[in-house]
């Protein structure tokens, strides 16, 4: 007897058996697969990366992998349109190919495009908000196996027009996305700046580093009061030359010292604050000059676990201090940094993170355990936090969150929801996870 296929996610977190995982290679094929469903539910899982659980389900799941790579830049250069399962490293290099490149990007290239528009992806700097911002067009295949085609034109109004600012960010909830359009600008080079910077100062010139740079970040080693602080502008300078010993020192290095300490973590958790010393003691103070897509991404191969939260700007400072708190009264043993990223609000999609009001920004802070660490303590403590200072989770990373609870945190959750549930009311592409944090209790409601 077959056995039915098992899925997991890059965490390794979340584990599925799903009745089978179906492959089309169009989207015809797609809607065929939606049709015939009868009475079964479908979760597209792309690259697996997101930590929460959203892409696994037990029912049938399906991947776009077996589609062919659509990259088709427009004849004027602003927008590109590409299939749903084509990789941000596969899309950078097409877009690369024709002199484009996506205006912002997160820390990795492995998610597919529509993975990571479906969660809120996003990467930092004070001009961005999430990549969804940057979103123009998609192409889905709704509850009833019809392909449809939303570009906010028509009658429809404000960002886009309702049915984008739903579609946007949907959790893969309103269909199965098979193309998307997307701004992109005109390929350009960053000249990046990392060093060792100690946390009160970071803290103290925040303000400027996002004010003067493009992209601003750092990563916070707890137990220590090191940080590292990756700054990042555009620039008309070639690109520095790499080394094959500079990669190696770069990717090979850096992640075997993490990995080791991740080992050493592991075996020994009383030894974390030890092993958060060493890495802050670690930090280099590198300069490069890189095509955009190359230095937004970084090569993470060692796997870990990670809860993020969208806060209001002025809460950075309270939240760090809590975390800090926390961490040193409860001798958690964290080894992993905490990572704060910027992003400008936006009010292009309903169930955006960084929901705000224009002009503003919100700051992102993730915090991060080693797989096979326990994290279920630190982690709850740290989304009580959040959750005090007006944080709003990441959808794609481990959260506790109900729809009760989110409903009260994003202003347009229930205009999601009725559009969800009008253009899906069976429910085809709920899975027991989507619908607890999409459906509020009724009486609860509005
Ligand atoms: C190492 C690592 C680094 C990361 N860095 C960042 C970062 O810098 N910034 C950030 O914001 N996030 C980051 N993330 C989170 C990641 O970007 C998101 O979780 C993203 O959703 C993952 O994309 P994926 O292709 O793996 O999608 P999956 O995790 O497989 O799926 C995510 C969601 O998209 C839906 N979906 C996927 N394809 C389709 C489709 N064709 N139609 C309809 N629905 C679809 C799925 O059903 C699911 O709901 C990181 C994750 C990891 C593991």
């Amino acid at each position: 007897m077959a056995h039915p296929p098992r899925w997991r996610n890059w965490s390794g977190s979340v584990r599925a058996t799903p009745q089978r995982i179906a492959r089309p290679r169009d989207a015809g094929e797609v809607a065929d697969l939606v049709r015939g469903l009868a009475g079964r539910t479908l979760r597209v899982a792309a690259s697996g990366h997101s930590f929460s659980p959203i892409a696994a389900s037990d029912d049938v799941m399906a991947t776009l992998a077996d589609m062919p790579t659509l990259v088709e830049p427009a004849p004027d250069g602003r927008t590109v349109t590409a299939s749903a399962g084509t990789t941000i490293r596969q899309l950078n290099a097409r877009l690369a190919d024709h002199g484009l490149a996506l205006r912002n990007a997160g820390d990795i290239d492995h998610q597919t495009i529509a993975g990571a528009l479906a969660t809120g992806t996003h990467g930092t700097g004070l001009a961005f908000g999430p990549m969804h911002a940057d979103l123009v067009g998609v192409e889905l295949v709704d509850a009833r196996g019809e392909i449809s085609w939303i570009d906010g034109t028509g009658t429809d109004e404000g960002a886009g027009g309702p049915a984008l600012e739903a579609a946007r960010l949907a959790l893969g909830t309103l269909g199965v996305v098979t193309r998307v359009r997307l701004a992109v600008v005109p390929a350009y080079r960053l000249a990046t700046h990392v060093s060792r910077v100690l946390l009160d100062d970071v803290l103290t010139d925040l303000d400027h580093h996002l004010r003067d740079h493009r992209h601003a970040e750092f990563y916070w080693l707890p137990h220590t009061r090191w940080t590292q602080l990756k700054l990042a502008d555009a620039t008309d300078e070639p690109a520095l030359p790499t080394s094959a010993m500079q990669r190696i020192n770069d990717v090979v290095l850096e992640n075997a010292a993490i990995w080791a300490a991740g080992q050493v973590a592991r075996t020994f958790p009383g030894a974390s604050a030890a092993v958060s010393r060493l890495l802050a003691r670690g930090i280099a103070d590198v300069q490069s000059r890189l095509p955009s897509h190359a230095a937004f991404a970084s090569t993470r191969w060692v796997r870990f676990q990670e809860m993020e939260y969208s806060l209001p700007a002025d809460a950075l400072v309270p939240v760090l201090e809590a975390l800090d708190a926390l961490i040193t009264a409860e001798r958690l043993p964290v080894a992993l940094p905490v990572e704060v990223r910027a992003v400008a609000a936006d009010r292009t999609a309903w169930l955006s993170p960084a929901w705000g009001p224009e002009g503003s920004h919100r700051m992102y802070v993730a915090i991060h355990a080693f797989r096979g660490m326990p994290y279920t303590r630190y982690f709850r403590r740290a989304e009580a936090i959040f959750r005090s200072h007006g944080g709003r989770p990441h959808w794609g990373k481990v959260h506790t969150l109900a729809a009760d609870d989110l409903q009260g945190l994003y202003p347009r959750f229930a205009d999601f929801a009725a559009e969800r549930e009008r253009s899906d009311p069976d429910g085809v592409f709920l899975s027991p996870y989507l619908a607890r944090i999409l459906s509020p209790t009724p009486s609860r409601c509005g």
